[in-house]
């Protein structure tokens, strides 16, 4: 079903402004994650997603805010997101000045990337790929997460997308796996958005301790000054880390 979630949103805190949108879609194919409870999402009438994705993307404003940044997130993968909605999506970016678009998925849609450059850069819009990883400890990855990236390495994941997603903060994560996990994202990618876990039911519990350690941790004030690195925090509802999408 698809859900009454706030699905646009102008985030200037960070040091590359951008409009973000959480369209619908069609449904994760995959759909295996131990963490996610937003797969949900979703509507198999294309009609329905685009009706409410044509709404949102209504919102994108682009120069008139001096943005020229589109972050396209769904319930699953760019890939799953109706054709229609793309064409929606590409109008937007040229009606509105977006020169750049962030299109987020799963590893397993590497191979359809060279096509959204095509169908971009024909209207001069560049694209940005950006692949859920979580952790590159593949324990955790692939036998808790159950993420669906068994054996890929980090050079891999790189050959294809440029910014990844990680998360902290679920039980049996090690703040030196937080540490390796950012030095191999900062090596192989141009930027990390580093989700602190918000727990799901049915999924692995959250770490408060390790959490608020890691809240009073320098590497959390080294991070924040970290211009390729974003952080967001869906659970910190008072925002008092001034992180996040929740406020
Ligand atoms: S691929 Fe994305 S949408 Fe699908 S189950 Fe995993 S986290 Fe959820």
């Amino acid at each position: 079903m698809i859900y009454d979630l706030i699905r646009y949103q102008f985030d200037d805190k960070t040091s590359l402004k951008r409009e973000n949108v959480l369209l619908v879609s069609l449904g994760c194919s995959w759909g295996k994650c131990a963490f996610c409870d937003y797969q949900d999402d979703k509507s198999s009438s294309v009609l329905a997603c685009d009706a409410v994705n044509k709404k949102v993307l209504a919102q994108v404003r682009g120069k008139e805010i001096g943005c020229t940044c589109l972050d396209v997130t769904c319930s699953a993968s760019y890939t799953e997101l109706p054709f229609s909605t793309m064409n929606y999506i590409r109008n937007t970016c040229v009606e509105k000045g977006i020169k750049t678009v962030i299109l987020e998925g799963h590893y397993i849609y590497r191979d359809c990337n060279p096509f959204y450059v095509d169908f971009f850069e024909s209207r001069g819009i560049d694209v940005l790929f950006r692949c859920g990883v979580e952790t590159f400890d593949e324990n955790i990855r692939e036998k808790i997460l159950n993420k669906g990236l068994p054996n890929v390495t980090p050079q891999q994941i790189a050959e294809h997308y440029q910014w990844i997603n990680l998360m902290f903060g679920m039980e049996g994560q090690t703040f030196s796996q937080l540490k390796a996990d950012l030095e191999i994202g900062s090596k192989f990618f141009k930027r990390i958005n580093l989700s602190i876990y918000t727990t799901v039911p049915g999924g692995p519990a959250r770490d408060e301790a390790a959490i608020k350690d890691f809240y009073s941790s320098e590497l959390y004030k080294e991070l924040l000054a970290n211009p390729n690195i974003d952080i967001f925090d869906e659970w910190d509802e008072e925002n008092t880390h001034n992180v996040g999408h929740d406020k």
